[in-house]
């Protein structure tokens, strides 16, 4: 699914765009702003591991604090054959605008193995999972940098790396990567926070707009944990899901798709392709099977990009015929399709905001692995729920009172509580005397 390869040398700098452009609508200091333009932290790391066939081979790893004035870095750990050092610290510049726009008391961070998981063993990747706590373990702690799961990382890996973590330090230590199983102190609704706080924001956006579920037609690109739990949710609600794709393609019904059938197919058989008449309401309905480009470019209302970054750029943002994009992946849209999208008018919901909800469990899950007491389920979707559509409905009223697009409204949000905490830190101004 990925876009040609000369688009990824820069994603840090195209990135930092979205920041100049909200610049202009903050007060913030110069110093503030010189801080936030460079990652506090970039760790590069070799992990050997010993192969199930005896061989040992090297994989390349990253750790990067982008920023942690806020609070301690937090970010997830993805495992991907593209990760490299620019786009780790990208999603590291990412994580720390998400967290100041959710008001989350955290910096910044992400990390990452370039690694296709799908060609190591059980037993290879839980020693190149281990390999990389040890290889990173000083960068990290449950005060200074918090890890979680992002793409091709799951519950499982993140109890390795807290027993890695754990072993190396000779104590529990549940708070230093979130994301976990329950019964390693995980939290409840973190496997489908990203999914519920998209479908908030969605919610609370299209509520704004007045479009009505029934009239709605959808398409997601991506069918992981995030693109297939909100297509579910979506479903369920009453919304026309007409797509849905994973990176082998997609399939497309213009009358609807059966999204629950189409999930149990998918975890039997890990393919969507072969997703034809089965059962239930599928068997009336004929798919059309289409490529990630057709998707993206469907004549529908809603377009969901869930996968990966750098989808929709300028080479195919013209497509576009969808009026509402609401960004689950992280940075599936470049900085030149923005400009593209803008004069189509279309209305492009961030990343930032809109997949915070995986971010925002993550933190309850902290606060709970440090005071030891545990939530229900009900509490932890209320709280997620309630911080959603706060800081969605203030980052509309922002983008209303400035007429200015969502993403930099988004971006003045997340600013203006960074720029205050780093200006609260200490600025030349403060030192310099008439
Ligand atoms: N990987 C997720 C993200 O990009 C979650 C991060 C976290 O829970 O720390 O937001």
């Amino acid at each position: 699914m990925q876009n040609k390869d000369e688009s990824r040398t820069s994603l840090l700098s195209d990135a930092s765009k979205r920041l100049e452009r909200a610049l202009k609508y903050v007060k913030i200091s110069s110093d503030a702003i010189a801080r936030l333009q460079h990652p506090k932290t970039s760790l590069s790391v070799s992990i050997p591991v010993r192969m199930d066939d005896g061989s040992l081979k090297v994989f390349s790893g990253y750790r990067v604090r982008y920023d942690d004035t806020r609070g301690a870095g937090k970010g997830g750990v993805r495992y991907h054959p593209h990760v490299s050092l620019d786009e780790v610290q990208s999603l590291a510049f990412w994580m720390t605008f998400k967290c100041a726009l959710l008001d989350l008391p955290f910096g910044g961070a992400k990390g990452g193995i370039t690694v296709d998981p799908k060609e190591l063993s059980k037993a290879e990747l839980e020693r190149l999972s281990r390999g990389y706590v040890d290889a990173i373990a000083d960068a990290i702690g449950i005060d200074t940098d918090i890890l979680a799961p992002d793409v091709y990382t799951n519950a499982t890996i993140m109890g390795w790396m807290m027993d890695q973590y754990s072993i190396i330090q000779r104590k529990l230590c549940r708070g230093v990567v979130t994301g976990k199983h329950l019964s390693l102190g995980g939290s409840k609704g973190r496997d489908t926070a990203t999914a519920m706080g998209a479908f908030t924001v969605i919610q609370t956006m299209l509520h704004k707009i007045k479009l009505i579920p029934q009239n709605t037609t959808v398409a997601v690109q991506g069918f992981g944990n995030a693109g297939s739990t909100l297509a579910g949710l979506l479903d369920k609600a009453g919304y026309k899901v007409v797509a849905v794709s994973d990176s082998k393609g997609g399939i497309y019904a213009p009358q609807g798709l059966d999204i629950a059938s189409i999930r149990k197919h998918k975890n039997q058989s890990r393919e969507m392709k072969a997703v034809y008449c089965h059962d239930t309401v599928c068997s009336i309905v004929e798919h059309e099977v289409i490529t990630n480009q057709e998707l993206l470019a469907l004549d529908v209302d809603v377009l969901i990009p869930a996968a990966l970054e750098n989808q929709i750029t300028q080479n195919n943002a013209a497509d576009i015929k969808a009026k509402y994009i609401f960004e689950v992946a992280n940075g599936p849209i470049n900085s030149d399709a923005d400009r593209i999208l803008a004069e189509k008018d279309v209305y492009v919901f961030p990343d930032i905001l809109v997949n915070a909800g995986g971010v925002t469990v993550s933190y309850f899950e902290w606060v709970q692995n440090r005071s030891g007491w545990y939530w229900t389920l009900e509490e932890i979707n209320q709280r997620l729920q309630e911080k959603m559509q706060i800081e969605a409905q203030q980052t509309w009223k922002i983008a209303q009172d400035l007429t200015i697009d969502i993403r930099t409204a988004a971006y003045v949000h997340a600013l203006n509580r960074l720029g205050e905490a780093l200006d609260a830190k200490g600025t030349r101004e403060q030192f310099v005397h008439n």
